[in-house]
C-alpha cells in the first residue's frame, strides 16, 4: 500500500494531504475515493486510511485501521558523513534511510576534495531531504530521517555533545587489528539511546581530526579488516546495529 508522510497530524481520525503528495496520489497513483493509502505523521504515528475527498489542493482520508508494526530501529542513530564526491551522499542518505538512520550530517573533513559553499548547501540538503523521504516511504519506515546543513568538523563535534555513545570509524584502527570498540559501544546501547557514528572521506582522515574527536569522547572503530569505501562504511555499522538490537535481542 502506498505510504504518505504528512505535514498535518491526525484530527479525529481523519487527515488532510496537502503539497506534492496529492499529484502524486491523484496523477501518479490515479487513485479515487474509497481507495486506502498509509499515512504517517511525524510522530512516527501510522494508519491505513480511506480517501474520502480529493481536490486539485488536497485529499482528505478517514483512518480505517492504525498500524501498530515497530519498523523503527529501537536506537537513534545519526550518520555524520565528510563530505564524499559526487552523488555518494546521496547513496549515503538513501541506503541509510532504508537501513534505519534517524539523522544525518554531512561535514567538511580536512581530506574532503568537494566543498559545498553555502549557496550550494540549501539545494544540496533540500535534495538529500526528498531522497530520504523517499526511501524511507519505500522502506515502509515510520519516520523521515532528518538531513543537517554542512557542519565544519568543530561544529559536528559541539552538536555530538548531547549523544550517549560517540564512534568514529577509523581506517588506522582497522589497519592495527582493532577489534573489540564497536561491539562494545553497540553492547552498552539500550533502547532510545542515541549514537553518532563519523566517517571519513575517500582519502580517510588526518590523525589530528581523530585526535580531536577522542578527545571529545569519540571511540575510533574498526569496521572489520578490509577498507570499506566512504560509501559503504556507514552500511556496515547501521547493519551492525540492526543485527545486534533487532536480531540478537
Ligand atoms: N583511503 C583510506 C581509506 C578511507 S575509507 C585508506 O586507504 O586508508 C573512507 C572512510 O570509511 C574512512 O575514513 C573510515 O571512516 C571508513 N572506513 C572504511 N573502512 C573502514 C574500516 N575497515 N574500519 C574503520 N573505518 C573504515
Amino acid at each position: 500500500m502506498q505510504r504518505y508522510f504528512i505535514e498535518n497530524d491526525f484530527e479525529h481520525h481523519q487527515v488532510t494531504i496537502t503539497g506534492d503528495d496529492v499529484h502524486h496520489i491523484t496523477k501518479v497513483m490515479r487513485m479515487t475515493t474509497g481507495e486506502t493509502i498509509i499515512c504517517c505523521n511525524a510522530d512516527g504515528k501510522a494508519a491505513i486510511c480511506e480517501i474520502e475527498e480529493i481536490t486539485t489542493s488536497h485529499v482528505i482520508a478517514n483512518v480505517v485501521e492504525w498500524v501498530k508494526a515497530e519498523k523503527e530501529l529501537p536506537v537513534l542513530v545519526t550518520i555524520a558523513q565528510a563530505l564524499p564526491k559526487g552523488d555518494k551522499l546521496e547513496y549515503v542518505v538513501q541506503k541509510g534511510t532504508e537501513l534505519g538512520a534517524s539523522h544525518f550530517i554531512p561535514f567538511t573533513a580536512k581530506r574532503s576534495v568537494v566543498k559545498w559553499d553555502d549557496v550550494k548547501v540549501e539545494k544540496k540538503v533540500k535534495r538529500l531531504q526528498k531522497i530520504a523521504k523517499e526511501a524511507a516511504e519505500q522502506s515502509h519506515r515510520l519516520k523521515v530521517p532528518e538531513v543537517n546543513g554542512r557542519l565544519h568538523l568543530n561544529e559536528l563535534i559541539k552538536a555530538s555533545a548531547h549523544y550517549d555513545v560517540k564512534i568514529v570509524a577509523y581506517e588506522e584502527s582497522a589497519k592495527a587489528g582493532e577489534s573489540k570498540n564497536l561491539a562494545r559501544a553497540l553492547s552498552n546501547m539500550k533502547k532510545d539511546d542515541t549514537m553518532i557514528a563519523v566517517f571519513g572521506p575517500e582519502g580517510g582522515f588526518l590523525e589530528e581530526e581523530i585526535q580531536l574527536l577522542t578527545e571529545h569522547g569519540f571511540v575510533a572503530c574498526s569496521l572489520g579488516p578490509r577498507i570499506l569505501r566512504a560509501e559503504t562504511a556507514p552500511m556496515y555499522v547501521l547493519s551492525a546495529v540492526s543485527y545486534h538490537t533487532e536480531l540478537l535481542g
